[in-house]
């Protein structure tokens, strides 16, 4: 399997430290908010990766923390006149129901920054020890010029970094691009103890933290959102590597932006969307669908004509799954003939194609592909004549090749009952209203789908002709 490294700007073959295990860590949300679908790109990128590690073998150590402290969250919880805490207890809470009806599975390890306040002050101790950071005055600083390779994840070298960046002039840094490993509390902030006085830790710290406590000094994969190559990655990997002298992560993975009109998506910009707007009227599997239809690199714009055409897309191979569910009532033929053997030999072959497709850096875009060729080959294929075993043996390969993606796990059997009940309803109202067009129009439309309704003295029952 190859990876693309931002590391080292090139695809490169999958080494786990340890054999037939993943050890992988993703920066997560900073919980002051719901998260919107730019977030969530993020989110379902990475859930689709650990699952199709999952699906080849792999055993995953996931871990995804919660920023549960920094500027943001002080700020809101002060508007709020709540604490920290409480906000983000709430808003931890909001993120695994919209995580949940996304599908995204949940992280083996969810830490939250504020649980190891004790790890991390031991962390900045080393730090100083070290001589790779020092404290004014109650915050103390990680200097950057002391470590040899800064720069190594965004290419960049210091003084170039230093050059581009807008960074506040701050006379107590001993240099502009030194950046604050531990904070000094501020009055109404809230504050742990330290060797350093009432503080709090500064975000890159957490995730170097977190991920060495987790997950080990070195580990296999980090990922993030696009942004987070600089500073926050970097300043990770000046963190852990200068306290390690170990390499912090072997793979570094980055995913692109969601855009709106050519801009990134963001709270900021006041263009987003949250994931929850957008599922009252999208089913979880048209969002990933319409996620993981481009590549995970390239920048994706949102727009609903685009939903729109997901949803289209995703109706078809639906159609497929539940034409496949009713002929496996229907037809007579067990098990498989030699003509259909030799064809499920063919079918077996988009399986190939397709993990040759997302074994090269998770090229999702053509997995899906894959998936569209094998649908249309069985719906040309598969009929009243095909065997029961050869039917389930077709969807259970639908629904497999869609289990990475996260999509396509859904019977379309037990929706088809509930939209006919819903219809039927729709019905009686009418006729409750005099509506006699509209009635009978609802009777003639299930009609046409060979649902023929009774008025019985228990009420209306259906049954398909
Ligand atoms: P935040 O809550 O802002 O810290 O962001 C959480 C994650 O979402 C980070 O990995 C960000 O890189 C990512 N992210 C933020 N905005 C977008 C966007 N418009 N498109 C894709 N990912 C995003
Ligand atoms: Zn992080």
């Amino acid at each position: 399997m190859k990876i693309y490294n931002t590391l080292t700007k090139k695809k490169e073959e999958f080494i786990p430290i340890t054999s037939g295990e993943v050890k992988m860590y993703v920066c997560g949300p900073t919980v002051y908010n719901f998260f919107h679908i730019g977030n969530g790109r993020t989110f379902i990128v990475f859930d689709a990766f650990r699952r199709y590690l999952e699906y080849r073998g792999y055993s995953v150590k996931f871990v995804q923390n919660f920023t549960d402290i920094d500027d943001k969250m002080i700020k809101k919880a002060n508007e709020e006149n709540t604490t920290v805490r409480e906000l983000g207890d709430r808003f931890i809470n909001e993120y695994y129901k919209d995580a949940d009806a996304l599908n995204i599975k949940r992280a083996s390890i969810n830490p939250r920054a504020t649980e190891f306040i004790d790890e991390i002050v031991d962390f900045v101790k080393d730090l100083v020890d070290r001589g790779y950071a020092y404290e004014v005055d109650g915050d103390v600083y990680f200097s950057t010029k002391k470590f040899n390779d800064y720069g190594k994840l965004s290419g960049q070298k210091l003084d170039d970094l230093q050059a581009g960046a807008r960074i506040s002039v701050d006379e107590r840094k001993k240099d502009p691009m030194d950046f604050a490993v531990w904070k000094k509390q501020k009055p109404g902030e809230p504050a742990w103890e330290s060797p350093w006085g009432l503080g709090r830790p500064g975000w890159h710290i957490e995730c170097s933290c977190m991920a060495h406590k987790l997950l080990g000094e070195t580990i296999d994969i980090h990922a993030g959102g696009e942004d987070l190559v600089f500073p926050h990655h970097e300043n990770e990997i000046a963190q852990s590597e200068a306290r390690s002298g170990k390499t912090f992560a072997n793979y570094w993975i980055h995913s692109a932006f969601i855009n709106v009109d050519n801009r990134k998506m963001s709270k900021s910009l006041n263009n987003f969307f949250t994931a929850r707007e957008i599922l009252k009227n999208y089913d979880p599997d048209v969002v990933r669908l319409f996620m993981l239809s481009g590549h995970y690199r390239t920048q994706l714009n949102f727009s609903v004509d685009l939903l729109d055409s997901a949803k289209a897309s995703l109706e078809r191979l639906y159609n497929a799954v539940g034409n496949l569910e009713s002929l496996l009532e229907e037809v007579n033929a067990e098990t498989m003939s030699d003509e259909e053997k030799t064809y499920k030999i063919n079918l077996d072959s988009y399986r190939d194609k397709y993990i040759e497709k997302m074994d090269d850096d998770f090229n999702t875009a053509d997995g899906i592909s894959i998936i569209f060729d094998l649908v249309r080959d069985i719906n040309s294929n598969i009929d009243i004549n095909s065997s029961k075993e050869l039917i389930k043996y077709s969807l259970e390969l639908i629904r497999e090749l869609g289990q990475p993606l996260g999509i396509l796990q859904k019977s379309t059997k037990g929706s088809l009952e509930d939209e006919i009940e819903e219809l039927i309803a729709q019905r009686q109202q009418a006729r409750k209203e005099k509506k006699w067009d509209l009635s009978d129009k609802i009777r003639d439309d299930l009609k046409s789908r060979g649902i023929v309704l009774e008025d019985t003295p228990q009420g209306v029952r259906w049954k398909k002709v």
